[in-house]
């Protein structure tokens, strides 16, 4: 199973490469960067092959910045990106990364027409919404992290909350992987028991919890530089649910056309049912009344953001073309 990696010169890039290494099920990697980070990339490869053969694992690592190597891939990871910085919203970022998501996604669809885009790069929401659109991949083969990584980061909080095993712990974040992300409390269960069955609940204080989940990448960041570890294995599950086809049911963000109350031409996280076809089912959940009104406003949120962003794409584009 061949998997590529866009943007591996980078943080999160390089260390989701190292944990997709490690998966058995992949059988060979191609790490991709501008020419300028060649050199850079060429030594992770070697670096990591080194550490696999500390771990008796036989994968073919190929450093390169000729995007016809990602042909054959299963899955392309996209974390490549201008860096957001602690002061930065992922909004600000937004319109540069979205001529660099435009440009590459064209480029999958045209050397791993099969593939399966995964993108990471921020904002998420809208990055995948444009990875959509311009690869024109049907819809189920493009997805993104997002939400899947503040569930995670949320079953942390809960288990210390609660003082309970993390696997234990089974909620999930909806919506969009910042600002407007909703914790569906009413899908919360620890150990299969509903959270307000617990003592602990008494103190726990749900909006407390959410400005916890929302800034977490922001608090990593300020403290060493950028999130590396947590997006890594969070994509690593990603990869390697579709490379098993595991059908398990993560919180991905995907293209909604109206399956989930109506929400529609927007790309948010939800949960959906996950195998090697990609995106097999959207999950609609149920969802108490707050929840569902905090979903309609990410939805509108995120899709005025989309707008923006493809309008100011669309001008460059069309502006470019003039010249
Ligand atoms: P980073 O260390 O700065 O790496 C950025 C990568 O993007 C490098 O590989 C760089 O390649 C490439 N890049 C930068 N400018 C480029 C351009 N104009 N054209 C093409 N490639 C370019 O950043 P990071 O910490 O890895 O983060 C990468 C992205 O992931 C960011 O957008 C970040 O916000 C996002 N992220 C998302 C999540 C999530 O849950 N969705 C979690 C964490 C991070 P060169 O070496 O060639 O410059």
């Amino acid at each position: 199973m061949k998997v590529s990696v866009i943007g591996a010169s980078g943080r999160v890039g390089k260390a989701a490469a190292f944990c997709l290494a490690e998966e058995s099920v992949v059988s060979e990697m191609v790490l991709l960067s501008r020419e300028k980070s060649l050199d850079q990339i060429q030594g992770e490869a070697l670096d990591m092959n080194d550490a696999m053969a500390a771990k008796d694992i036989r994968v073919s690592i190929t450093p390169s910045c000729n995007f016809e190597d990602m042909a054959g891939s299963k899955i392309v990871v996209i974390t490549a990106g201008v860096p957001r910085t602690a002061d930065m919203t992922r909004m600000d970022v937004a319109i540069p990364n979205a001529k660099i998501i435009s440009e590459y996604s064209r480029l999958v669809a045209k050397y791993a027409p099969e593939s399966i885009i995964l993108v990471v790069t921020n904002p998420v929401d809208v990055m995948t919404y444009v990875a959509y659109k311009a690869s024109g991949f049907p819809r189920n083969r493009v997805i993104g992290l997002g939400n899947h990584l503040d569930s995670l980061r949320l079953k942390n909080v809960i288990a210390r909350h609660f003082n309970i095993h993390v696997s234990e712990i089974h909620t999930r974040i909806i919506g969009e992987h910042g600002e407007h992300m909703v914790l569906l409390l009413s899908s919360t269960s620890v150990g299969g028991i509903l959270v307000d069955d617990f003592p602990q609940y008494q103190s726990f204080d749900v909006d407390e919890i959410v400005e916890k989940v929302k800034n977490a990448g922001s608090y990593v960041i300020n403290k060493k530089g950028a999130t590396e570890y947590g997006p890594a294995f969070a994509i690593a599950n990603i990869v390697k649910t579709v490379l098993n086809d595991e059908k398990r049911i993560l919180t991905l963000t995907t293209f909604l056309d109206g399956e989930i109350y109506g929400v529609s031409d927007v790309c948010l996280g939800v949960p959906v049912k996950l195998g090697a076809n990609g995106v097999e089912r959207i999950i609609k959940v149920k969802m108490n009344e707050d929840e569902l009104n905090s979903f309609k406003i990410a939805g509108k949120a995120v899709k005025e953001s989309t707008e923006k962003v493809t309008a100011h794409l669309n001008g460059n584009l069309n502006s470019s073309s003039e010249e």
